[in-house]
């Protein structure tokens, strides 16, 4: 009577273990520096049976899959067609996919009779108009080559979206939110009434908002200029936009903890880094604000959204104008909502939990 989640990378596997009913969490596990998936999978089956699970007999397996290009709008139950289908989207998404094949590969090699789902980063954003996804660039490159925007962090922006309308005690359909996933990777969502109509990120991650070690969105001609200029390669450029930008760039670290302590003692660098980072996601919020007839509610989640009393208020101060208002008590003190007695939109600091999302989706395939 249990639902296994995985998150599959390429060089290790996170796994959580649900009761398929309750969902209450079995076991949480991180295996690392696994050389396939086959041997993870096989430390997994080790794992499992210490709490009495035979891999062979559990009810279904959800997989994280980042990118499900245009063709996977919701949760897909996985057979050899879609592989094939999953296997050719792989250029959309070289860094990502390939380790979530992966590790598909492997749970049908090792249960068989298992069924396995795919729960997609891209799905809950295919609902954006086109006027929101396309980019402005000759028909050709999005008829042929699926250039577009896609969207990431899905699962974890309705994952919170549906906990918001359970604090605003309202149905989701009817509720306008800017959801901000902010940790490592940073994105954003407009979401009209339950919707995503717009979201930072593009057709891969890099889009965007500043984010740990991602630039974020930049000048596309700068990428041209380095390779004329500096004589750097494609590879060398987009590694360095990937790993090397972002906080990484600017202060040195990428982790926000330590940037706020070098910020506290003087450094100029973590002090710009903070600055340029919660003034992004302001003008982020304006655009959103503007999209949205309304909003209800303003969503902060992910490491940094969940923690970081300075960012909710660097982003959300002076906003009065717009309807905004913060609680810094409230704020201060880590609570749930944390807007002002005046403010006509609410401000929510949410856990975010994808694997519970992505066993949810598999709960509702098994049971209804
Ligand atoms: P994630 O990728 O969601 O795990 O988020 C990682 C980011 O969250 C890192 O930049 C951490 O420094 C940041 N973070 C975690 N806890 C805190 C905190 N208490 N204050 C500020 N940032 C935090």
């Amino acid at each position: 009577m249990s639902i296994l989640v995985i998150n599959a990378g390429s060089s290790s596997i996170k796994y959580t273990l649900y009761h398929s009913k309750t969902l209450e969490r079995i076991d949480h596990n991180l295996i690392e520096e696994i050389r396939d998936h086959h041997e993870g999978f096989e430390v997994m089956r080790t794992q499992l049976l210490i709490h009495g699970i035979d891999i062979t007999q559990i009810n279904a397996i959800g997989h994280r899959v980042v990118h499900g290009g245009e063709r996977f709008h919701e949760p897909t139950l996985i057979d050899d067609e879609f592989l094939a289908e999953i296997t050719a989207l792989i250029p959309l998404a070289p860094l990502h996919n390939p380790a979530n094949i992966e590790g598909i590969i492997a749970a049908r090699a090792i249960a068989p009779n298992v069924p396995n789902f795919a729960i997609f980063d891209t799905a809950f954003h295919q609902s954006m108009p086109p006027q929101a996804f396309r980019y402005p660039l000759p028909h050709d490159l999005y008829h042929t080559n699926h250039i577009r925007r896609y969207g990431f962090h899905g699962t974890s922006h309705y994952y919170v979206a549906t906990q918001a309308a359970q604090i605003l005690q309202k149905p989701l359909e009817e509720l306008n939110l800017i959801t901000f996933h902010i940790g490592n990777g940073v994105s954003a969502c407009a979401i009209e009434k339950g919707k995503s109509i717009d979201t930072s990120m593009g057709m891969t991650p890099l889009e965007g908002l500043m984010m740990g070690t991602r630039c974020g969105s930049i000048d596309p001609s700068i990428i041209g200029y380095l390779m004329r200029e500096k004589g750097m390669n494609i590879d060398e450029i987009e590694s360095m936009l990937n790993k090397k930008s972002g906080l990484f760039a600017i202060a040195g670290t990428n982790d926000l903890r330590s940037v706020i302590d070098a910020k506290d003692s003087g450094d100029e660098n973590a002090a710009l880094a903070i600055d340029m980072f919660a003034y992004r996601l302001k003008k982020q919020l304006g655009e959103y604000m503007a999209i949205l007839r309304g909003v209800n509610a303003i969503v902060f989640t992910g490491g940094i959204g969940e923690h970081s009393p300075l960012i909710h208020e660097m982003v959300c101060k002076g906003l009065e104008h717009l309807g905004i208002g913060l609680d810094e008590v409230k704020n201060r003190s880590n609570d749930i909502q944390i807007q002002s007695s005046t403010s006509a939109v609410a401000v929510l600091v949410i856990p975010t939990d994808e694997e519970r999302q992505i066993a949810l989706y598999v709960q509702k395939f098994l049971y209804s």
